[in-house]
């Protein structure tokens, strides 16, 4: 039970956050400014008998130049050579143009996709099915995990999840 995860998603939807919590140590820049993780950088969680690296991929985005183009270029390589895609999504925003471009590439990656809602201690727990509801159509997941990266919720679950099945 071990592999590569890559964390992909918006800026701000709490890949940093979420990286914090599963290694136990704080490894990942963390910040309220878009943009921040410039590296892929990456956090391990490892049990007796399980390893899973996990890969902290920002910059996938609509390039806007020669700069951007190239991190985006780096990050959709290094997807290339994950086990597994957790793609995380705000739950207090709506589905938008960044989510979709995101989306557009992952369709091209042959790799399972996990749908990750974060944030849900910022709604009400019947919002939760409206916004799996925005993302039905998107992509095929191989499941989906509403989870509070900040407090914790279901957190344990998505985790046990991927070491089950890597
Ligand atoms: P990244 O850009 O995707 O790496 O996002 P960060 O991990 O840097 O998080 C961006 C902001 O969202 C920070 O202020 C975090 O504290 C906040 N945040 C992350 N996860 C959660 C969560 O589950 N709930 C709430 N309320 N805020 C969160
Ligand atoms: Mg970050």
């Amino acid at each position: 039970h071990s592999g590569f995860v890559a964390i992909v998603g918006r800026p701000n939807v709490g890949k940093s956050t979420f990286l914090n919590r599963v290694v136990g140590q704080k490894i990942a820049i963390m910040s309220d400014k878009p943009q921040t993780t410039r590296n892929k950088i990456q956090g391990v969680y490892t049990t007796k008998e399980s390893q899973i690296v996990f890969i902290d991929t920002p910059g996938i985005h609509k390039p806007k130049d020669k700069l951007g183009d190239f991190m985006m270029e780096s990050a959709l390589s290094a997807l290339k050579e994950v086990d597994a895609v957790l793609f995380m999504v705000n739950a207090t925003q709506r589905r938008g143009a960044g989510d979709n471009f995101i989306i557009d590439q992952l369709k091209k990656l042959d790799r399972p996709v996990y749908l990750v809602i974060n944030k849900i201690d910022e709604i009400s727990p019947d919002d939760i099915m409206a916004i799996i509801d925005q993302y039905k159509d998107a992509l095929q997941f191989k499941d989906v995990y509403p989870i509070s990266a900040l407090q914790g919720n279901n957190v344990n679950e998505l985790i046990n999840t991927l070491v089950q099945e890597l």
